[in-house]
């Protein structure tokens, strides 16, 4: 039996595994792709208090590094289902069955799709949602990058330094991102703005060859470009738990600032939950605040 299950070893969950084994809590941290969730694709973590240049890759390894530190138990698995019984909780695995007193569920969300014909089956052939992972497979080459927030914005930064054009395409016309990218992107040369459009269709022989958009007045062009990065919002990942949970209209688990969910119990860290601001600094400080909950449960039955 252990005391807590963290599920999901993002920001989020490792930090609740570092605070759950400073209480000395028995803890596994239960993951089912690699550790570090989504901020491993950033290429620089500038807004993280007291570091101020750090790659997300870095940053997640050495997060991992302190949690296995202090003896946390860390599995790669992945989780299919939870259940709340009445003297304890199960967290069901492809592999496994854990017992536990509390479960705190760090989950994350997941790539946003555009949803059009192709989409997957060209996804390493020139559809990509990972700018600074496959950014260098288009040294020299056209590109396109499709959204409005900072994702967007940060991925067709990091693209103009090595592609020849990279398109910033936007549903909107207004950016969702940080003005101070904005500013960075307007010096640059070769990066070409395009406002209330979306990418419509992804025509391929082998490998991605163009792409059309369509604008608000429905007319479409055919951009040429070797590599269509899609950065438009992510997908929390909490639909295994949604027999038991509650969560919103988006799928996101609906909790306020202390983490609980509507099962005493069962805790929510990070980007699944629903909350304004899903940053790395606040990620880690629901994992700090969802632990200190898990323990007063855990004192109180
Ligand atoms: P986001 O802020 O939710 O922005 C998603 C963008 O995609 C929006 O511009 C949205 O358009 C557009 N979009 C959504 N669905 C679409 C669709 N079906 N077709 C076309 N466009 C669509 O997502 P994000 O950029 O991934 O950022 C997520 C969070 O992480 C944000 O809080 C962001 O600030 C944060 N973040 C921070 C950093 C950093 O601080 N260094 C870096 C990356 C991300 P509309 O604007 O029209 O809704």
């Amino acid at each position: 039996m252990y005391d807590i299950i963290i599920v999901g070893a993002g920001p989020a969950g490792l930090t609740a595994a570092i605070y759950a084994r400073r209480a000395s809590k028995k803890v596994l941290v239960l993951e089912a792709k690699s550790y570090g969730g989504q901020i491993i694709n950033t290429l620089d973590i500038e807004n993280y208090p007291v570091e101020p240049h750090i790659s997300g890759f870095d940053f997640a390894t050495r997060l991992y590094n302190q949690a296995k530190e202090l003896e946390a138990e860390i599995k790669f698995e992945k989780v299919v289902d939870i259940k709340d019984n009445d003297t304890n909780k199960e967290v069901i695995t492809n592999k496994s069955t854990y017992k536990t007193k509390t479960i705190i569920l760090a989950t994350g969300a997941e790539n946003r799709k555009l949803g059009i014909e192709n989409e997957d089956s060209l996804v390493g052939k020139g559809v990509s949602y990972c700018a600074t992972c496959d950014g260098a497979f288009y040294k020299g080459k056209d590109v396109a990058v499709q959204g409005g927030g900072n994702t967007a914005l940060e991925d067709a930064l990091y693209l103009s330094d090595i592609a020849k054009t990279v398109y910033l395409i936007h549903r909107g016309n207004e950016f969702r991102g940080d003005t101070s990218i904005i500013e960075k992107l307007k010096k640059k040369d070769n990066v070409k703005f395009i406002y209330n459009s979306i990418v419509t269709k992804l025509n391929a022989k082998e490998k991605l060859e163009s792409i059309e958009i369509t604008d608000i007045n429905k007319k479409t062009s055919t951009i040429l470009v070797s590599g269509l990065f899609i950065a438009i919002g992510r997908v929390p990942e909490n639909q295994n738990f949604s027999k038991i949970i509650n969560l919103d209209e988006s799928g996101y688990v609906i909790a306020k600032e202390d983490c609980n969910t509507n099962v005493a119990g069962i805790y929510v860290a990070g980007d699944n939950r629903v909350k304004e601001v899903r940053q790395l600094v606040t990620a880690v400080s629901d994992g700090a605040v969802a632990v200190k909950e898990a323990i007063k449960y855990i004192n109180n039955n």
